[in-house]
């Protein structure tokens, strides 16, 4: 089945913008419209949002952007999800590996522009794994940055053409940390080190007390989104 035009998936947007009014009628509304056409993306901090939607999409896709720089924990957790939970996780991976990248562009490319790194090993190799889908949910949370402070419910991806679904946008880290503790969801254990928010290992640091938690994540280089969900 081909996929539906861009017009038509920008309507079922609108559509479900007016409809989810929470997190589970966000989830019920897109498996219902899109069924298997729905993937799920994660950084793998956590399962919750895999969870979450298997509920109503049992061995839905788990898209896991594999860029080939992430701490071992990650990818433990990543296993972890696999082995646990009722989806399928499906490794999303670059288009050159990190020694390609490292001869076309220069050894460490994050350390001089992560923008760039983040576009090569992030942003594209979702859009391309995006490519069969209609739908794809993020675990974004409004409160996290200021670029996510107005996320929907239910979104009109202009970029890739498709509706995306944040079906956590409202939800407060105490929502997180219980539905977590309640179904038993894989975590990534650096989460309890120090580091509420993970990312590729090079560009995440540890968080001290009182600091903001995404202020690890490409501390001191002015930039707190890899760009997938903005
Ligand atoms: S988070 Fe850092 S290492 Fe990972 S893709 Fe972005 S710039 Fe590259």
């Amino acid at each position: 089945m081909s996929r539906r035009t861009t017009d038509a998936l920008r309507a079922l947007a609108a559509e479900g913008h007016a409809l989810a009014v929470d997190a589970q009628s966000c989830v019920s509304w897109a498996v219902a419209t899109f069924g298997h056409r729905l993937a799920v993306s994660s950084s793998m901090s956590n399962g919750a949002l895999a969870h979450f939607v298997a509920q109503s999409l049992p061995s839905v896709d788990v898209l896991f952007l594999d860029t080939g720089y992430h701490f071992p924990e990650t990818i433990a957790t990543r296993d972890d999800v696999a082995a646990r939970l009722p989806v399928t996780v499906v490794d999303v991976r670059p288009r050159q590996t990190v020694a390609q990248q490292d001869q076309a562009y220069g050894r460490d490319a994050y350390s001089r522009d992560p923008w760039l790194c983040c576009r090569l090993r992030k942003v594209l190799p979702l859009d391309d794994a995006l490519m069969p889908y209609e739908a794809w949910a993020s675990g974004i949370r409004r409160g996290e940055t200021p670029q996510r402070a107005n996320a929907q419910y239910v979104e009109f991806d202009g970029t890739r053409g498709l509706v995306k679904i944040n079906p956590f946008v409202e939800w407060s880290e105490r929502d997180l940390a219980a539905y977590i503790v309640a179904n038993d969801i894989p975590v990534n254990p650096l989460e309890y080190q120090g580091y509420p928010s993970i990312g590729c290992a090079p560009c995440t640091s540890k968080v001290a007390a009182g600091e903001d938690s995404r202020s690890g994540r490409w501390r001191g280089l002015g930039k707190d989104e890899c760009g997938i969900n903005i």
